[in-house]
């Protein structure tokens, strides 16, 4: 299987019937760009901007943002990016940032509702990305969208920046990781370019379950059939209006995952980058229409472990 996977790494991601599975990696500091490329990635599907934010004592300008922007533009050398506005609050706090210590942080502000209530955050974000877009296919992301009228307002941020610099607009993601941008994903996919489904919190919203307690995040399990349905929800709400769905969270890394994922219509897969090659090696072997009938099958059943037995049987299926 090791040796399947390093042959894959120059092909590009398509199921053994043709379906174009895009099998991009999650990069969290411009040194990982160059080397994700060579093992296969065929772009980034989540740039966690928050290396850039953490551990100083203030905030990084516009200028500092966009050359750290371009430079992984550039050694992805025309494959895309997805830069993913800064995610930092309660749960991931930065000593510049006026947040006051939260009961629940992960119900608190984080994500965009820090950008969106802290413009001095958002705004040289979204005009350095804007600025990178000019040396590739670069593309940005909300984290945390809960309601439209969030990303109503990045999106009017987004113009106005691009205005102001007299640069062309990027596309405007959203990522999925609460419940209700799933269950209210077509009308999200009205107005944005692609969504991109972030498991990980997904996950832990869906189960209400907090990733960062001990005593439940072992039970955290995104194979379990709600997040499942919750996927399904956002592909057809998405595919409403002709918007691709990605996953960026931890099931795009998982293999027993994989296949249900390309079964409930996702087409672009971004996993860590040591995952990469794996990942495509088995989109590669992989049948869409099986894949298909496995989500279908998933999606009737009630626990985990019923899930795991089906993903289960059809990895064996192909080797
Ligand atoms: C996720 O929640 O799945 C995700 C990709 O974001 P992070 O893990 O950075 O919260
Ligand atoms: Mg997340």
């Amino acid at each position: 299987r090791k040796a399947a996977a390093q042959a894959a790494a120059g092909e590009e991601g398509r199921t053994r019937d043709g379906l174009r599975i895009e099998v991009c990696a999650n990069l969290g500091k411009r040194s990982e760009a160059a080397p994700a490329v060579a093992s296969g990635a065929e772009g980034c599907g989540l740039l966690r901007t928050e290396f850039l934010f953490l551990d100083r004592a203030s905030a990084p300008s516009e200028d500092e943002q966009a050359e750290d922007y371009t430079a992984i533009a550039q050694a992805l050398d025309g494959r895309p990016l997805i830069i993913r506005l800064l995610d930092i609050g309660g749960d991931k706090p930065a000593p510049y940032l006026p947040i006051p210590a939260e009961e629940n942080p992960a119900l608190g502000l984080r994500g965009i509702r820090v950008g969106l209530a802290q413009r001095e955050m958002l705004v040289p974000q979204l005009r350095a990305v804007l600025r990178a877009g000019a040396h590739g296919p670069v593309k940005v992301m909300a984290p945390m969208i809960a309601r439209v009228d969030e990303l109503r307002s990045v999106r009017a941020a987004l113009t106005a920046e691009a205005a102001s610099l007299g640069l062309p607009m990027v596309p405007l993601g959203v990522m999925v990781e609460t419940p209700a941008a799933a269950v209210m994903a077509d009308a999200l996919a009205a107005e944005c370019d692609f969504l991109s489904i972030g498991t990980n919190d997904l996950t832990q919203y869906a189960l209400a379950m907090d990733r960062g307690n001990p005593a439940v995040a072992g039970s955290i399990d995104g194979l379990d059939p709600a997040v499942l349905r919750l996927i399904g929800l956002c592909c057809e709400g998405a595919e409403s209006h002709g918007k691709w769905v990605g996953v960026c969270g931890g099931l795009a890394s998982d293999p027993l995952a994989v296949p249900i994922l390309i079964g409930l219509g996702v087409t672009e897969l971004s996993a860590a980058p040591a995952m990469v090659p794996e990942i495509k090696a088995l989109v590669r072997a992989l049948s869409s229409q099986d894949c298909r009938a496995l989500a279908l099958e998933v999606l009737q059943v009630s626990t985990a472990a019923q899930v795991r037995v089906l993903a289960t049987q059809m990895i064996e299926g192909v080797g």
